[in-house]
């Protein structure tokens, strides 16, 4: 589903991610740790196709075509889905307005009929009520003095209402109560499927007690220093990154 091969970026012609590599199966999940300023966010942008990062190198392939070439507004019709870290507030914009517009634009790119006010609220509280929400925020401008728990709630409703292929979560877990996080990650685990795959930017290894990833990946010096099994985030919340980023640094 995603093949990214020596991909170097740059913020402002300084380089961040210097030659990354990582394959994403259909049906698979996984999680990109690594220390603060590594890159996972940037990794995420890109691959959303967010401005501000210039690809000085490297290619990106999603379902066998070249992303990098694709614009932003195509890459979320063709399925990339991304969750914010700081999900924007955007004030005069009602939730629901939002998730509408952006279900039914889905759906006339694939050419399947709109979705009708009566469908459409169907579909929506059946996600509000996996994510354990409140209809009220359904009526709120979009985030706007949201809670942080309730602002990554809501990236999460978004991505069950799009029903994405590929899912970019960055950091949804940070900010969240024990609780929060349990439903966030009860809300990820349901839209597992085999045709779909999630990329999950964690810092800590927490939300990955109740999403257990196919593979981990530690980011460091601009690239992925090491992969391994769920067993590689413990082994990380048990020693830090100094000694990932220690090898990483050795080897180049
Ligand atoms: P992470 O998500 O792993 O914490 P980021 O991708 O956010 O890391 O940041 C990677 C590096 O890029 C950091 O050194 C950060 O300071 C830098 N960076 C991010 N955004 C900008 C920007 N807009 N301008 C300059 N540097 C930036
Ligand atoms: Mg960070
Ligand atoms: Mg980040």
């Amino acid at each position: 589903m995603l093949e990214i091969r020596n991909l170097h970026v740059s913020i402002n012609d300084k380089p961040i991610l210097r030659g990354l590599d990582l394959t994403v199966r259909a049906g698979e999940v996984h999680a990109i740790m690594g220390p603060n300023g590594s890159g996972k966010s940037t990794l995420a942008h890109v691959l959303a196709g967010r401005e501000g990062y210039t690809v000085t190198a490297g290619e990106v392939r999603y379902l066998g075509r070249n992303l990098l070439e694709l614009s932003p507004e195509l890459r979320a019709r063709e399925g990339i889905f991304l969750a914010f870290q700081y999900p924007v507030e955007i004030p005069g914009v009602a939730n629901i307005y939002l998730l509408k517009a952006a279900v039914n634009a889905l759906r006339l790119h694939r050419g399947e009929p709109e979705l009708d006010a009566v469908d459409f609220l169907a579909l929506v509280k059946d996600k509000l009520r996996l994510m354990g929400m409140d209809t009220g925020l359904l009526y709120r401008s979009v985030n706007e003095g949201f809670s942080g728990g309730e602002k990554k709630r809501n990236e999460i409703l978004q991505m069950a209402v799009l029903e994405p292929r590929l899912a970019l979560l960055d950091e949804t877990d940070s900010g969240l109560d024990i609780d929060a996080l349990k439903i966030v990650a009860g809300g990820v685990n349901a839209m597992r499927s085999p045709e779909r795959a999630m990329v999950l930017v964690t810092h800590y290894q927490r939300l990955l007690n109740y999403i257990v990833p196919d593979q981990v990946h530690v980011l460091a010096q601009g690239r992925i220093a090491l992969s391994g099994g769920r067993e590689l985030a413990l082994e990380l919340e048990n020693r830090g990154y100094g000694w990932v980023e220690a090898a990483a640094g050795q080897a180049g």
